[in-house]
């Protein structure tokens, strides 16, 4: 295996990865974690709980600049009705209490840095590098999802132009759109969903879709067509956008039939056009997968020593794969108490009751 080493990070690189090394030259930084907790969705952030309340030294990393993975970036506004405990609750609430939870052990929380690259070193411990630095530790969770996602863009005139200040992808708070003019794009239960969330709100929703057949919620889809604060256009095309330097004014938008031309005036416009979900770098890491996710066994080991995975990503052999939360976090809780007898194998593989600890 090829050896390599570099100023900025000295320790002996025995599993070079097979990305771009670009990353590999950054600095790394000095202090050495038990777990470094790749992804704060759900699971991670439950992991990150797990991880300090068996006393082990935690960071946790995430792409995207805020926690909370799916229900951050996808659905923080929708109510969730089967975590435990909770009969119903935001999806961005539920962020906030898993935030809250994994925070009572202060783990070190880097958002906005996706992990690239993985080091395995001379002495068995990790690095990962992010685009920013290197990030030594004992063991690595990986709770990556279904990878970063961006969502799937149009292709319009002046798009760059409005995007961020004008055309939105995710919603973030319903009040962004308080009395605005809204033009929502798409035709699958995001864009229905967001059009029924949104119509109390907005001053006004045209919902445009390319097809006549909607991809969603068969009763959402009658409830768009008759609530009066939403106009349905079919056949329906979005062409261009303009406005001034600081604001989006006018949609084009166009009969695909016919091709005929409007040009309607417009605050914002909302796309909904689905996802892409991209595993990047983690896929190149020589860890074993299995339909796109990470292949573990039942103690949520992968093939290499000291990596876990759970969540969405993980691949449990001889068990079913359900992407649930409820899930998910059953496997961070069994991840991180077999990663904390790997990183000391002297410690107990059960954790004691959180009930029995002071708080
Ligand atoms: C519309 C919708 C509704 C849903 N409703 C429900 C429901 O009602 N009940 C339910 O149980 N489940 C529901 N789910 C499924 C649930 O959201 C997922 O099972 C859950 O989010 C998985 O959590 P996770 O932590 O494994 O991954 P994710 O939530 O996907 O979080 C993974 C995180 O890892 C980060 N990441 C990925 N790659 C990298 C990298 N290289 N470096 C750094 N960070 C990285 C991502 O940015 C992300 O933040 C729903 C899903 C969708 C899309």
């Amino acid at each position: 295996m090829a050896q390599q080493t570099t100023q900025a990070n000295p320790t002996v690189i025995v599993q070079p990865p097979t990305q771009s090394q670009t990353h590999l030259s950054l600095p790394v930084d000095p202090e050495l974690s038990d777990l470094l907790i790749i992804g704060a969705g759900p699971c991670g952030l439950f992991a990150a709980y797990y991880s300090g309340f068996r006393e082990m030294k935690t960071r946790i990393l995430d792409a995207l600049p805020e926690a909370g993975g799916q229900l951050a970036v996808l659905y923080p506004e929708k109510y969730i009705f089967d975590v435990p405990g909770y009969p119903e609750i935001l999806a961005r609430d539920l962020v906030a209490q898993l935030v809250a939870q994994a925070s009572r052990y202060s783990p070190q929380m880097l958002l906005g840095e996706r992990a690239t690259d993985l080091v395995r070193n001379s002495d068995g411990t990790y690095t990962v590098f992010t685009e920013k630095k290197g990030y030594s530790t004992k063991a690595v969770l990986v709770t990556a999802g279904v990878g970063s996602f961006s969502p799937n863009r149009l292709n319009i005139q002046n798009q760059e132009k409005f995007e961020g200040n004008g055309i939105y992808y995710f919603v973030k708070h319903k009040s962004f759109f308080k009395d605005k003019n809204l033009l929502i794009v798409g035709g699958g239960d995001s864009a229905v969903d967001w059009a029924l969330n949104l119509k109390d709100v907005t001053k006004s929703i045209i919902l445009i879709h390319r097809r006549d057949q909607f991809r969603a919620h068969e009763q959402s889809v009658k409830e768009i067509y008759s609530s009066p604060q939403i106009t349905v256009r079919t056949f329906t095309e979005l062409k261009a956008v303009s406005g001034d330097d600081s604001n989006l004014k006018q949609a084009v938008i166009f009969d695909n039939r016919t091709n005929k031309e409007e040009a309607i005036p417009v605050d914002c416009i909302l796309i909904n056009i689905g996802f892409k979900a991209n595993l990047g770098p983690i896929a190149n890491w020589g860890l074993q997968m299995e339909n796109r996710a990470i292949k573990v066994n039942g103690r949520m080991e992968t093939n290499l020593p000291g990596i876990f995975a759970a969540g969405d990503i993980a691949s449990q052999s001889d068990s079913v794969k359900l992407n649930l939360i409820a899930t998910g976090f059953a496997q961070a809780a069994l991840a991180v108490n077999v990663a904390k007898k790997y990183v000391d194998p002297k410690a107990q593989l059960f954790p004691g009751h959180s009930s029995e600890k002071s708080a």
